[in-house]
């Protein structure tokens, strides 16, 4: 598993042995290491003693909408025929552990826990069958939607992009099973979504031919594949963890806005 840490002031990519609390220290750039072979310092660190940040640093967050049938249902809101795309800034990205900041602006904060895919290399007119040459791994994501500007204002800039509004973690999965994880958003500990991403309508190699038909992709840029039914509101004090099956576990807290 991929991960991103700061020790000593330094931030740094690792390999997360999790059972034995170790990260094995990466230098320099992780992706160009990666097209080619890993180098690994040889050092290593214990797990519990470092701050993990967000695994990657996407350029930009494409989002895939009404990409679960149950969802599409729940919401009222026809199927597309082709991918919905919209965007999150890069500004919205936190990290594990991090905190989600409730804006003024909104009076109906939700969440919807997604599966994200981690661009390896640049990415342009991909075609489905050569997705998977494209593709770092798989972490954990929330798409915060302000549901109530997402409805007033007609598009989705406001109410998909304040600042905070995309945890991402706590790790880059390169090997599982993407057309088959389960995928569980729980609120303070209750269940809120629990569903498969066998349930995607449109899956990812599908996904990633139509994002690169419309703009390039860069290393660390990345797709959020859309989110299950049972999307719901969260407050101030509010904890959030979205699972993914061979993923791990992505935690977030909702605070008042200062
Ligand atoms: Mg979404």
């Amino acid at each position: 598993m991929i991960v991103r840490f700061e020790r000593n002031g330094k931030q740094k990519h690792g390999w997360l042995v999790a059972d034995e609390n170790k990260v094995r220290v990466i230098e320099g750039d992780i992706y160009k290491q990666l097209s080619a072979k890993p180098i690994m310092t040889g050092l290593e660190v214990a797990a519990n003693e470092v701050k993990m940040l967000t695994p990657c640093s996407p350029t930009k967050i494409v989002c895939i909408g009404v990409n679960y049938l149950d969802h599409a249902l729940e919401m009222g809101k026809e199927l597309p025929k082709e991918p919905l795309m919209f965007l999150k800034p890069s500004t919205t990205v936190i990290g594990p552990g991090d905190s989600i900041v409730y804006p003024k602006e909104t009076k109906n904060l939700h969440y919807e826990g997604e599966l994200g895919i981690v661009i390896k290399k640049l990415a342009r007119r991909v075609k489905a069958a050569d997705a998977d040459d494209y593709i770092l791994g798989f972490t954990c994501a929330i798409d915060v939607t302000a549901r109530d500007l997402q409805n007033s204002d007609g598009q989705w800039t406001r109410a998909k992009g304040f600042d905070t509004f995309c945890p991402l973690g706590p790790v880059i999965a390169p090997k599982v099973n993407y057309s088959q994880l389960r995928i569980k958003t729980t609120v303070n500990g209750e269940v809120r979504q629990d569903s498969n991403t066998n349930q995607l309508i449109f899956k990812v190699p599908e996904i990633i031919e139509a994002v690169t038909a419309v703009m390039t992709l860069l290393p660390g840029d990345v797709i959020l594949t859309g989110t299950p039914s049972g999307v719901g509101e969260i407050h101030p004090g509010d904890e959030i963890a979205v699972e993914i099956e061979g993923i791990g576990t992505l935690q977030c807290n909702v605070i008042a806005e200062a």
